[in-house]
């Protein structure tokens, strides 16, 4: 239920216009509360491949009145297909019992038309734009005010190898959220010892043309190899989204690396199914993304003073659970609501964020541990642990496998 215009006290920022970022300013402004997003690339990006949006965050943008429009704009799945490369399905589960009492399960959509939704909406709802090329350089507090430089990106310096921006902006608020993903610039200026962690895999995704067989039309399947996965989904009528994962050294092991991810997946998956090598020499919609995998230590706190953090920011997942995006969309609905309270309240800027964190944050580090256990699980290379591996997973009742997934669909507030 909207609250409607309400005149805020406090002046919110959001750094980062990704997911989190935009359904948090979607969701003040349903609070009745009021928001800039201030974004530091210098428009939509037209790529970035595709996002599986899973029950829990469609429940959330159904509250925001947002989920006809994703289901518009995406294609449902409603079945998950695990493979192992040589020995065909682990299990098989039909969430269709989910979508009954969700009303969604699994909506494929494109990442950059899943983002131009929500700033579309927020624009025509809230009259705000994003404002993009903003990018935050640094963070001054005094006196409760926070104080926040935007510079715009130029480039890299030719000799120092630097990157190089232009001021754009100061502005002056009494809430900053960072919304600014993995290497979140505002994260480092709250917790500058908190890195991110090499998961240990480098990873591909791309959109292609094509059409999945009937069979596997609504259906989203994953395929493990010795220290490497392929998954795929339809993603439009004649689009299909494939991303690719491996294990591979990190930059400070150049050698090691190159000799991991030579030849990419052409060569990496020729040993996996002909649908996958199908997949990989389609037509491409839009470049391949080639991106290593990280996650963080969970953070003993998301916030501090007027600061708080969101979405990757506060706790970057690996990609295995296919969560990383659909906890930024709760951590959006949940400080909105509790700074919608505590505004309403007259309480203070630290009672909503402590009610935020107590309502999301232990949901938000057990998806960060079971998601890097599951990618350990996923590539394991030697044949006997692959051996018990398998069977585990085909003598483990559907039942349980539902519950797990219940219980993450499920929202607590
Ligand atoms: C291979 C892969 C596959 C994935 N698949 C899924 C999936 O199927 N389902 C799912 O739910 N999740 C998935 N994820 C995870 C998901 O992409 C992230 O968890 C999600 O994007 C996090 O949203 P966010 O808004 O917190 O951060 P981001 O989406 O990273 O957005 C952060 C924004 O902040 C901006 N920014 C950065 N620095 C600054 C700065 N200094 N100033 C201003 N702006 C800044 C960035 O440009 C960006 O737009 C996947 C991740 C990977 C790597």
């Amino acid at each position: 239920m909207s609250l409607g215009e309400t005149k805020a006290d406090w002046e919110v920022a959001i750094v980062g216009g990704g997911v989190g970022g935009l359904t948090l300013a979607l969701a003040l402004h349903h609070f009745g509360l009021k928001a800039t997003v201030y974004e530091a690339r210098p428009r939509l990006s037209e790529a970035g491949a595709g996002l599986w949006i899973s029950a829990n965050a469609m429940q959330v943008f159904k509250r925001l009145d947002l989920s006809q429009d994703i289901v518009d704009a995406g294609f449902e799945i409603n079945t998950i297909d695990l493979r192992d490369y040589k020995s065909g399905t682990l299990k098989k589960l039909d969430l269709l019992p989910l979508r009954e009492k969700y009303g969604h399960c699994i909506i494929a959509v494109k990442r950059a038309t899943l983002c131009s939704l929500l700033a579309d909406a927020l624009e025509r709802r809230s009259g705000t734009a994003v404002k993009f090329g903003h990018s935050c350089r640094s963070i001054t507090v005094r006196d409760k005010k926070i104080s926040i430089l935007f510079g715009s990106y130029q480039g890299c310096n030719a000799i120092t190898g630097a990157e190089v921006y232009t001021d754009v902006d100061t502005i002056s608020v009494d809430c900053l959220v960072g919304a600014d993903g993995l290497r979140s610039a505002v994260r480092g200026h709250l917790f500058p010892d908190c890195q991110s962690v090499y998961a240990g895999q480098s990873s591909w995704r791309k959109i292609v043309h094509g059409a999945l067989d009937a069979d596997l039309k609504r259906t989203s399947v994953e395929i493990w190899g010795k220290g490497k996965r392929f998954g795929f989904s339809q993603i439009a009528e004649n689009e299909v989204y494939w991303y690719a994962t491996v294990d591979a050294p990190s930059a400070v092991q150049p050698k090691h690396r190159l000799l991991a991810l030579e030849g990419g997946p052409p060569r990496i998956f020729q040993d996996f199914p002909p649908v996958v090598q199908y997949l990989i020499n389609s037509p491409p919609l839009e470049p391949e993304v080639h991106t290593d995998i990280f996650d963080l230590r969970p953070l003993p706190q998301w916030y501090q003073g007027p600061i708080v953090l969101l979405g990757d920011a506060a706790h970057a997942t690996t990609p295995n659970m296919g969560q990383g995006a659909a906890q930024a969309v709760e951590d959006a609905y949940v400080l909105a609501q509790s700074l919608a309270q505590s505004h309403r309240r007259g309480g203070t800027l630290e009672q909503a964020f402590a009610q935020y964190q107590a309502t999301r944050k232990r949901k938000a580090d057990t998806v960060v541990r079971k998601s890097n256990t599951f990618g350990r699980m996923a590539h394991l290379k030697s044949g006997i642990w692959r051996e018990f591996r398998n069977a585990v997973i085909r003598m483990t009742p559907n039942d349980v496998d539902m519950r797990e997934i219940d219980h993450l669909y499920k929202l607590n507030f």
